[in-house]
């Protein structure tokens, strides 16, 4: 069921406009009345090019991208790009391309870290020869040693107080590559008796002769994250540079790096990431179930990334709706995967046509409909939109239902279909199940024997009779057959790191239910030429669309995106 959620940011109002603003807007509206950075918003959003991008990284584009659009503001997209043996070009492709596809636009704004590399550099000398950084040879492990605990100070590195010329000329010999990796860092001198362990004399260059997938093998020695952050937007001029709540106590080094530096200072602004039930929005963990084929790769269409979700037929305004629904906050929190849902569902009830599609089939005999004939009816195609106009669906002797829809021996409550039962068959006519044939071996159902009543062509009788149930069907001889694949929860418990026991990993949550391939649906002719990644729903079934991976032409396999709220809803009657 749908659980109500508050939400802690605005509430959108029936015009979709913010009633209120979040407290992000109210801190850019405050600087707008004081005049600091000119009634300027620039912001950025800043990925590392070491995996994909995921719904998480949704929420910060839709944060980014939109208060720019917003406020009349531009957003860059810069690629933190500081780990040469994590990232990769592969990388920056889907990220870019995932972008453009939630609806962005970067215009001509598109910055790398490694293009600032030279000015950190320069940067860099300039905090040693103002006595703000030292070389220091402490090896990992002894630095760890140093480092002290949240409740005990640390203790300063033999090497702090070396002459300023001295560490200048190693610093240099470090970019000339003299050393091997991890012989040396460049530190910055802060203060090892911080209770901010981020303040206690951090590192800001670690050697490492790596390939970098721009830069080459230009560099042997590379700025850390922290060193590049803050520094790359205050180059970009960066209005207000937004981040996730963990970057708060980076704040006071990031600030302390602009004050030495002496140069231009954006406002960093943190904000809960976004969690979501039975799913992960890490990127290492998306990785593991990558490397260790728990799924077929990023794009899987379980996965949370924004190419999963693509590959799946989430149309990327839904995404948009359900940032905008979670909106803002300052706490951490889990949001329930049926939220994400329920905006699939609201943007899909809208603009996706309807079909008909048969996943478990059951043939149906309508005795006394002559052999030979068949006749086309016509269906609409959206309830929610009458410009989608009707279709023709050919009708026949012989059909197919879903298997569900015949009981042999119902309890109360089941309307469909049952010996001597009358029903309604969408857009067609009621049909009075007469037999159910059986395998004389089995016992299984094969074939139900029913008759009609030509006088309900269209779907309802003249002599005003009801009936409860209205099943969808598909012709037997005008049916396709294709693979459907129909998707569960990748994880089988809200928080997939709740593991049992220390042993295990948060791999041992797996759904093993996840997926579940239909190879021979019986699909409405219509669909045959279904275009991959247009959305339709498959009539009480769901919302479905084509594989763009692998459907071949006129040989579609279908993904169900989304159930309807409630799997089988009753249809109604036309
Ligand atoms: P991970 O922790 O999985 O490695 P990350 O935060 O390091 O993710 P980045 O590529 O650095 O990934 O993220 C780019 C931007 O997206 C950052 O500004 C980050 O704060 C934001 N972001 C990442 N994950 C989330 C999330 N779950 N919710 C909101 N914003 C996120
Ligand atoms: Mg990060």
């Amino acid at each position: 069921m749908l659980r109500t959620m508050s939400t802690p940011g605005k509430e959108p109002t029936a015009e979709g406009e913010a009633a209120r603003l979040n407290f992000i807007e109210e801190i850019i509206e405050e600087h707008a009345r004081t005049g600091k950075y000119d009634n300027r918003v620039h912001t950025r959003f800043p990925p590392e090019p070491n995996g994909y991008l995921h719904i998480g990284h949704a929420k910060s584009i839709c944060l980014n991208f939109g208060l720019a659009e917003k406020y009349g503001g531009q957003c860059n997209l810069r690629f933190d790009d500081t780990n040469p043996t994590k990232e990769d070009v592969e990388y920056v492709e889907s990220i870019m391309e995932d972008i453009r596809w939630l609806g962005f636009d970067w215009e001509d704004r598109l910055f790398f870290a490694s293009d600032y590399f030279e000015q950190l550099y320069e940067y860099a000398i300039k905090l040693i020869e103002d006595g703000h950084a030292f070389v220091c040879d402490l090896n990992a492990e002894e630095m760890r040693e140093h480092r002290g605990t949240l409740k005990s100070p640390g203790k300063n590195s033999p090497y702090r107080d070396r002459p300023m010329a001295e560490s200048l000329e190693l610093f240099k010999k470090m970019r000339a590559g003299e050393f091997p990796d991890g012989a040396r860092t460049l530190r910055a001198k802060v203060d090892m008796a911080s209770p901010n362990l981020n303040l206690r004399d951090p590192v800001l260059y670690r050697i490492a002769h790596a390939h970098h997938h721009r830069t080459g093998d230009q560099w042997c020695i590379y700025p850390m994250y922290d060193f590049t952050h803050g520094q790359s937007d205050s180059i970009e001029r960066i209005t207000h540079s937004i981040c996730t709540l963990e970057f708060e106590n980076h704040r006071p080094l990031y600030d302390w790096f602009l004050e030495k530096l002496e140069i231009y200072r954006p406002q960093q602004i943190e904000f809960a990431r976004l969690n979501l039930s039975y799913t992960i929005t890490s990127k290492r963990k998306l990785l593991t179930l990558v490397t260790d084929n728990h799924v077929s790769g990023w794009s899987d269409p379980r996965m949370p990334t924004l190419s999963g979700m693509r590959r799946r037929g989430y149309p990327p305004s839904a995404i948009r709706l359900f940032c905008d629904r979670i909106g803002v906050a300052k706490f951490n929190s889990v949001i329930d995967m049926q939220v994400l849902e329920k905006a699939v569902r609201d943007e899909l009830n809208a603009q996706a046509p309807r079909r008909m599609a048969v996943l478990n089939p059951l043939k149906v005999v309508i005795t006394n409909y002559p052999e030979g004939q068949e006749e086309t009816l016509e269906a609409i195609n959206n309830p929610e939109d009458q410009s989608a106009g009707t279709r023709q669906v050919p009708f026949s002797r012989e059909l197919y239902i879903e298997r569900e829809d015949f009981m042999e021996d119902p309890p109360k409550k089941f309307f469909r279909l049952a010996p001597g039962r009358e029903v309604r068959l969408r857009y067609a006519y009621f049909v009075t199940c007469q037999e159910a044939v059986k395998d004389p071996q089995t016992g299984e159902i094969v074939e139900l024997r029913c008759t009609y009543d030509p006088a309900t062509r269209g779907g309802s009788a003249p002599d005003g009779r009801k009936v409860k149930g209205t099943l969808h069907w598909v012709s037997a001889q005008h049916a396709f057959d294709a693979e459907v694949r129909l998707y569960d929860y990748l994880f089988t418990k809200p928080n997939p790191s709740d593991v049992d026991d220390e042993s295990q990993e948060f791999t041992a949550n797996l759904n093993p239910d996840s997926l579940e391939t239909r190879p021979s649906c019986k699909l409405e002719p219509s669909l045959q030429a279904a275009e991959p990644g247009k959305q339709y729903q498959f009539e009480r079934l769901g919302y479905f669309s084509a594989d763009p991976a692998d459907s071949q032409p006129d040989q579609p396999v279908f993904n169900r995106i989304v159930t309807l709220r409630d799997t089988w809803a009753k249809v109604k009657g036309k």
